[in-house]
């Protein structure tokens, strides 16, 4: 039984150290500065025989995790795309950790399905998907994609390739050459094979070539292929790229090709209605996935995941075990039928707080916030004599590098990388890289939920101390 007193007791001191975390976080190196095997070697082989108390549990905690970790909240984290949290959607996670409920059915746990159906919905609307897409919760956006590449190897071969495998002509998977590795994975694990994914060329700001993707097809066919699905970005990884969707839904709709739409990071600017005015196609996809749980302030795991036609999701998915049935199911509203887990967590219930508690008024505020501080650094950079922008910005991803006349591009990328790890080792800020049209870019994202300005010019500062270095 629990002894009420001690959890409280217990729980206070870790509310207490998370408080005091959050207003300390960008004191800590935002990236670890760990070597491989400082945790291990200070943790003992075997688990323990008798019961320790929390107090020593906690302790360890503090003084042999805590250094491993790299601090994601930190509003100093300016690497990769961001997994952001926010106050309301750690209390709800909180609560959905004590009520700990698998919301693999309807039945088992009522709330947790329509909770989750209530704000699929709220976040269609949000992003401005007509209202013909169901959307379920995944973990990541890597499943939400194997999720759409599998409902699109199902559509394709007219559901055969359950009981046979996939027989008959190769089916083929388009995306360009920039696109997200989970779509390769997603490729390799529905069984197509890696050699019938087509990498399609992108141009000068590492947007698909669309000329390219339509001879590619046409090419295919004459050849007896079969075209199953073109994965479109609307913000590619490496520098947030966003490919000419309403071109691509037109050409899969005239070929009945299944369309996605990888949104992972920037489908959260849809939120944005002046952002969204400017893309047309995301909403002709057959399916859609972004993150919350990337820029909405959602702790991970949160993957929206949207399709045209649910049919076909649950097509692809349902099976029930007898320990399952009850007698009076309704598959169509259990969302273990559109996709692979059986057991789910309730992550609806972040969503429902983050939405609630932040208000739309709230978030628009943060990405505009975001917008305004890339814009800031992006000057910054356009101003400065060393270094320069490798492609113009996109949303709030910045991909910048140190630059010199006379030096070849080969010993450019040498002193680029040289310079990141230079600046991650201050341990004041933390930035990434990536290859933009063979040149070794810096990548500088300003999506953090509670970056300011002051945490901009920081960033500023340190890049410029380690420039007068080089
Ligand atoms: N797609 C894009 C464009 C991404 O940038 C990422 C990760 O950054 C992913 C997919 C994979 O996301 P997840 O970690 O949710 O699987």
């Amino acid at each position: 039984m629990v002894n009420k007193e001690q959890f409280i007791e217990e729980t206070s001191q870790l509310l207490e150290w998370i408080a005091n975390y959050f207003q300390d976080v960008e004191n800590f190196p935002v990236r670890s500065k760990s070597a491989y095997g400082d945790l291990k070697k200070q943790l003992p082989e075997n688990p323990p025989e008798k019961s320790e108390s929390m107090e020593i549990i906690f302790k360890d905690f503090k003084q042999k995790v805590i250094p491993g970790i790299t601090h994601w909240q930190s509003p100093k984290f300016f690497a990769y795309f961001p997994a952001n949290g926010s106050i309301p959607s750690l209390q709800a996670e909180f609560l959905t950790a004590a009520l700990g409920v698998q919301g693999m059915k309807w039945v088992t746990s009522p709330a947790a399905t329509e909770l989750e159906q209530v704000m699929m919905n709220w976040l269609r609307q949000m992003i401005g998907l007509p209202e013909h897409f169901t959307g379920v919760i995944q973990d990541t956006a890597s499943v939400s994609t194997l999720c759409a590449v599998l409902a699109a190897r199902e559509k394709t071969t007219g559901g055969t390739s359950n009981e046979q495998g996939v027989a008959g002509n190769p089916l083929r998977i388009y995306c360009s050459s920039e696109a997200h590795s989970s779509i390769e994975k997603a490729v390799r694990i529905a069984g197509i094979g890696s050699r019938n994914l087509v990498k399609i060329p992108v141009d000068e700001e590492c947007r698909l070539v669309f000329s390219e993707l339509e001879s590619a097809i046409r090419s295919d066919l004459e050849k007896g292929y079969r075209p199953c699905c073109v994965i479109g970005a609307l913000g590619t990884t490496g520098s947030c790229a966003i490919d000419p969707l309403d071109d691509m839904a037109e050409l899969c709709s005239r070929h009945g090709i299944w369309f996605h739409v990888d949104a992972a990071f920037a489908g959260n600017a849809l939120i944005l209605p002046e952002f969204r005015k400017h893309l047309a196609g995301f909403d002709k996809a057959d399916s859609f996935v972004f993150n919350p749980h990337k820029w909405m302030f959602t702790n991970f795991d949160c993957s929206a995941f949207f399709v045209r036609d649910s049919k076909q999701l649950q097509k692809t998915f349902e099976l029930v075990p007898e320990y399952l049935k009850t007698g009076t199911d309704q598959p169509e509203q259990d969302f273990s039928n559109f996709g692979i887990q059986l057991g789910r967590r309730f992550r609806a219930l972040k969503l429902w707080f983050v939405i609630r508690n932040f208000g739309l008024d709230g978030i628009r505020e943060k990405l505009r916030g975001h917008f305004e501080l890339a814009e800031y650094f992006e000057q910054w950079v356009k101003d400065h004599p060393r270094l320069e922008l490798v492609v113009p910005r996109n949303l709030v991803v910045v991909c910048f590098r140190f630059r010199r006349e006379g030096v070849g591009n080969e010993e450019l990328n040498r002193i680029n990388a040289h310079l990141l790890e230079a600046i991650n080792t201050t341990g004041k800020i933390y930035i990434s890289h990536t290859f933009v049209n063979g040149c070794y870019t810096l990548r500088f994202v300003c999506a953090q939920t509670n970056t300011e300005l002051k945490h901009v010019e920081e960033a500023i500062k340190v890049i410029d101390q380690c420039l007068s270095h080089i």
